[in-house]
């Protein structure tokens, strides 16, 4: 007796259980009985190849599909699918940075149009007064 692994399609159900090897003139197999519905589980020892336990098994299907996932990068067009949620806060993150540039662009365009009248008038009037103080200076010396 052995442990095997065995899949119970009726069940749905992923065993670890004590199994029998069987041989006949033709096959090797092990046999055991499903935990909850004890039907005749059986997998075959000589030929993995034509075991249906490994595409049975709901255990090997996670595990194939989670290698899948796991080679997935976030360039390639089935990385939506599986990482909805990363993928949706990336998105969110470089709109979120897109829009803060835009609006600080905004307000920086909004500011100069607001002062450049004023800085520009000021500075016109920086320029009128130190003209009028230097000929004031120079006209009031004599
Ligand atoms: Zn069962």
């Amino acid at each position: 007796m052995s442990v095997v692994s065995f899949f119970c399609v009726k069940c749905d159900l992923d065993q670890d259980r004590d199994a029998e090897l069987v041989r006949t003139s033709v096959a090797k197999f092990f046999r055991a009985r499903c935990s909850r519905c004890d039907a005749k589980l059986i997998r075959k020892a000589d030929d993995p190849a034509h075991d249906p336990y490994f595409w049975e098994s709901k255990k090997l299907r996670a595990q194939r599909d989670k290698l899948r996932i796991d080679l997935i990068q976030p360039g390639a067009s089935n990385f939506r699918m599986y990482y909805k949620t990363q993928y949706d806060k990336m998105q969110r993150d470089l709109e979120q940075a897109e829009q803060k540039e835009i609006a600080q662009r905004k307000e920086r365009d909004a500011f100069y149009k607001k002062w450049w009248y004023n800085i520009s008038t000021r500075g016109v009037v920086k320029h009128a007064i130190e003209a009028e103080e230097k000929i004031r200076s120079s006209t009031g010396s004599r």
